[in-house]
């Protein structure tokens, strides 16, 4: 039984540092302790999803793929829908798609064209915010179905790589800094 929420220094604790994953030189952020312990994730859960009570959202957006762990717990709590954003070519309808820049080369994002009506009140949620190049695209898509983003919550946010530059006019709520 869950008797208290953690604080964000105990769920930090159990967020694990992977040195050189996926490749040199990047200090992977390993979320799964979080996810393994019901009492991290439903706090995690909660504050990902605290100003908002359920009923005030129509639909929480998540960010491929770890992001939907998370957009769909939030989704379920907020009694919303939940929408994924996915990596090209994984979604069967038809699409809009958006590119945006990664330390080498270019990545795109895709939603269906129908997954949002125009007006909807929506978040979105991912498990990190890094430069913020993910994160803005996913708000491209989100505006161009014509929905409103209330918005952006990530459980981890790298400050030092100014993704909240990228994501200007939108409020942000990140959980653990680094
Ligand atoms: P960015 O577009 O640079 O903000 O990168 C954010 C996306 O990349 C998120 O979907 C994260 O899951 C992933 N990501 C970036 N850096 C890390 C990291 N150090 N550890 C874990 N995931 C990361």
């Amino acid at each position: 039984m869950i008797t208290s929420m953690p604080t964000a220094a105990e769920i930090e604790k159990a967020i694990r540092n992977v040195p050189d994953f996926p490749k040199p030189g990047i200090q992977f952020k390993d979320i799964t302790p979080v996810l393994a312990d019901a009492r991290l994730f439903n706090g995690t859960i909660a504050e990902l999803c605290k100003p908002f009570t359920a009923g005030s959202v129509d639909a929480v957006v998540g960010i491929d793929a770890r992001g939907f762990i998370f957009a769909a717990a939030a989704a379920v709590q907020l009694k919303a829908g939940f929408v994924p954003i996915r990596k090209k070519g994984k979604l069967p309808y038809s699409t809009h798609e958006e590119d945006y820049a990664l330390e080498y080369g270019s990545a795109t994002v895709a939603v269906h064209t129908d997954a949002l009506k125009p007006g909807s009140r929506v978040i979105l949620i991912d498990d990190l915010l890094a430069t913020g190049g993910t994160a803005a695209a996913a708000a491209s898509l989100v505006r161009k179905l014509g929905a409103e983003i209330l918005e952006f919550s990530f459980l981890i946010e790298l400050s030092f790589l100014n993704g909240r530059e990228k994501l200007q006019g939108f409020p942000i709520r990140s959980v653990v800094r680094y």
